[in-house]
């Protein structure tokens, strides 16, 4: 499988070296810059302190920003299940993509072309578990939007590439919008935490839950982003837990 990377190094990393077996998580971002070669320029820049690890432009292209040996800056404030900020395990892909302030678009085809191969070869390298595989929103949702609800997380797991549900469109839209009762509310907030997001915050449970649903959606109900618990989500993510 043919995979052409550039270099263009980024100052923004940590040292020392990591060991390979810390590599445990990929996190999937969006640039939300209108412009290309500024999103590359800002994560090369001294003065920004932010990077990735691979940027991956509209043409295909893919850049190698910092080596995957080194903690890249991608990630911020972050936490997944246990692990909290995921720079230090993990390995960040900045796609390049205007994002939800400058009239959010689709990726293009040869970006999740290339994207597919880049993930098949780090997978295998640093044998990632697929549950591992996160956009920003995931493990930042009162923080963060990206890789947002049009980056075609079911495509990529049709090639096995990450983790998706085993229901299908049918019965999920069936499901939308019904209302969950007490009970049912309690074990989804508690299955979204089992599954890996975040705990609602308590000081300002409302926005901090909505932020939180709203993240889930953006993975794994993009056709509704709503931030409000239904039977859809409810029943995606009890299957998610499954094991298989
Ligand atoms: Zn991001």
């Amino acid at each position: 499988m043919w995979l052409k990377i550039t270099n263009n190094y980024s100052p923004n990393f940590t040292l020392p070296k990591r060991r390979k077996s810390k590599i445990k998580f990929i996190i999937l971002h969006y640039t939300g810059m209108k412009n290309e070669s500024s999103a590359i320029k800002r994560l090369c820049s001294q003065k920004t302190n932010v990077s990735a690890h691979y940027f991956v432009k509209k043409n295909g292209d893919i850049i190698n920003l910092v080596p995957d040996s080194y903690e890249a800056w991608h990630a911020g404030k972050s936490k997944w299940k246990n692990t909290i900020s995921l720079n230090k395990s993990s390995i960040g892909i900045e796609i390049h993509n205007e994002g939800h302030e400058h009239k959010y678009k689709n990726f293009t085809p040869k970006q999740l072309k290339s994207l597919k191969k880049l993930l098949r070869k780090l997978i295998e390298k640093y044998k990632i578990n697929l549950n591992n595989i996160l956009g920003h929103s995931d493990i930042a949702p009162e923080r963060k939007k990206d890789p947002g609800e049009k980056f075609p997380w079911e495509e990529l797991a049709k090639s096995n590439l990450v983790k998706w549900h085993k229901i299908n469109h049918h019965t999920l839209k069936n499901l939308r919008l019904k209302k969950l009762d007490k009970k049912q509310e309690i074990i989804f907030i508690k299955n979204l935490n089992i599954y890996g997001y975040k705990k609602i915050e308590k000081l300002n449970y409302d926005k901090s839950k909505k932020l939180i649903v709203k993240a889930f959606q953006r993975h794994f109900r993009q056709s509704l982003i709503n931030g409000k618990s239904d039977y859809e989500c409810f029943m995606i993510i009890k299957n998610l837990l499954k094991p298989y």
